[in-house]
């Protein structure tokens, strides 16, 4: 009997990791990227000795990558070796002002009792309700496919939802513990990864906090970009066949199956099923023809994306004494910056910004003395991005982080490349040149998301940032296995 012919659109985590769960199964998949490399928004380049990631920079929640690679029995180590960071990062809340977050707990709550003194008992409910979140939105809910409201019917599950504050704030929440501004703040800090403020996320993902305080942020030596790596010679390992510069620009239906998937360079890709890892919004929207779209034009204008990003990547050739691999700027307040990405779209006045410098853990991402530093600065989606507002935030980024870090870095910067909105649509046809998806807001959690599944066409279905379970490296990796395991059990080999 021949296999059924999977074909998956994207190289991202989502993707690659849908691809070899049904390889390993036995499929017969095809993976087609539009770009020359694997990774979509974990693609990495070199330039001039420097070895940029272009997108996460984050390892949290180490236990599912754990996962993803015991599934095939494998061990993250068999592809890239994991380093713990300590400090995990650095808050900088003003001049001479910051605070490196210690990696162990104990000296962790240390540090917040000498920010507000008697605050560790209260810290210890607050990561115990967070612990909590953790073992039940990890373990559990992230693996639901979230297609009917009955896949959430189970009493003892629905205790466990109610205990999780899904109908509370993350703002609330946190202020129900800790009343000092820092601490507040920093508590706050995770839920940013989720695309939304803290007003506006359900307090069930303060499970990040969890992962933030008690699991550790981690670096892959060599690069975030080893993930992809590991990952692509594991699904080629399981059969996977890559197909770069594979640009889908169609699909070929009949009796509303899509029979064939089609590229822009001509080629023609039979399938059984498809998956498609590429933003959801543009495969809805422009690759299927009208009448089998599932989501009209109104609905997406109505989604609440994640932000975009502005991001630098750039070598420096000196060392840069004053930063950590990590670090956070959070010199001016979060409102108005939040104003800027949701309420009232526009470019901020005083954004706060994010600095990487990888080459403080790892010396293979620029060349000796010199530094790899990128900076991101989030933003609404949909800005008008130009070359002038890119260069006019450059420089306002810049004379904070000299005058925060007392160093002259600009007239060291040897090499620079910018990256927006522009690029975000053009490299991945990102959705109003969105950086990272769709939001976690509680109307558009679980089954209120993008369906995994095509509501016209019966045998395409979706991964990826846009639909369950979330935006992010770890839930991206988990949606290509939800919906491996979808396609598993309506399309029996
Ligand atoms: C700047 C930035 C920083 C981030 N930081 C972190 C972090 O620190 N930690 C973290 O956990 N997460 C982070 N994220 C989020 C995380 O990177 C994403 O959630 C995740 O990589 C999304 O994976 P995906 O597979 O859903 O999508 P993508 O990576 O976008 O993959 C989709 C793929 O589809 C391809 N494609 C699109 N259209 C077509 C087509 N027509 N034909 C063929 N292929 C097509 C694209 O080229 C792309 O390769 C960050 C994201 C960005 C952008």
């Amino acid at each position: 009997m021949s296999k059924k012919k999977v074909v998956v659109i994207g190289s991202g985590f989502a993707g690659l990791s849908a691809a070899t769960h049904l390889a390993d199964q036995g499929y017969d998949v095809n993976l087609l990227e539009k770009n020359n490399t694997p990774g979509g928004r974990a693609r990495k380049f070199e330039a001039e000795g420097f070895v940029f990631d272009m997108g996460p920079s984050w390892y949290w929640m180490p236990d599912v990558f754990e996962d993803y690679f015991a599934h095939f029995g494998k061990k993250p180590s068999d592809y890239y070796n994991l380093i713990r960071l300590d400090p995990s990062y650095t808050v900088i809340y003003g001049e001479n002002d910051f605070i490196d977050i210690p990696a162990d707990l104990g000296e962790f709550r240390a540090l917040l009792e000498t920010i507000e003194p008697g605050v560790g008992p209260k810290f210890d409910e607050f990561l115990k309700q967070s612990a909590y979140k953790y073992e039940v939105g990890i373990k559990d809910l992230v693996n639901r496919p979230s297609r009917s409201l009955l896949e959430f019917a189970s009493l003892s599950l629905l205790k466990d939802i109610m205990k999780m504050d899904v109908f509370q704030s993350m703002s609330k929440h946190v202020r129900k513990y800790f009343t000092e501004d820092k601490i507040i703040r920093l508590m706050e800090f995770p839920v940013l990864f989720l695309g939304e403020t803290a007003e506006n996320i359900p307090a069930l993902y303060s499970l990040m906090n969890y992962a933030d305080i008690a699991l550790g942020t981690w670096y892959p030596d060599g690069g975030m970009h080893k993930i992809i790596e590991g990952m692509v010679s594991l699904a080629e390992e399981k059969g996977v066949k890559f197909h770069f510069g594979a640009e889908v620009i169609s699909m070929k239906m009949e009796d509303g199956h899509v029979v064939a998937v089609n590229t822009k360079d001509g080629r023609n890709f039979n399938s059984d099923i498809v998956i498609a890892g590429a933003d959801y919004h543009h495969v809805d929207q422009h690759i299927i023809e009208p009448k089998y779209r599932s989501y009209n034009p109104e609905y997406w204008n109505t989604r609440v994306m994640a932000p975009g990003s502005l991001l630098f990547y750039l070598g420096v050739n000196k060392k840069l004494p004053n930063l950590n691999h990590h670090n956070l700027f959070f010199d001016e307040p979060l409102g108005p910056h939040a104003d800027a990405i949701y309420t009232n779209p526009r470019w901020p006045e005083k954004p706060l910004f994010y600095a990487s410098v990888p080459s403080k853990t790892d010396a293979s991402v620029a060349p000796e003395g010199k530094e790899n530093l990128f900076l991101l600065i989030p933003l609404a989606p949909d800005l008008d991005d130009s070359e002038e507002m890119r260069e006019k935030y450059y420089h306002m980024i810049m004379d904070r982080l000299e005058r925060l870090t007392g160093e002259e870095i600009r007239s060291h910067v040897v090499y620079k490349r910018s990256y927006a909105h522009r690029d975000f649509k053009q490299d991945y046809h990102a959705f109003k040149g969105n950086a990272y998806g769709l939001a976690n807001t509680l109307y558009q959690t679980a089954i209120l998301k993008p369906s995994l599944k095509s509501k016209k066409i019966d045998n395409l279905y979706y991964t990826g940032q846009l639909t369950v379970p979330g935006p992010g490296v770890p839930p991206s990796l988990i949606s290509g296995r939800v919906v491996a395991k979808e396609v598993i059990k309506e399309n029996n080999l």
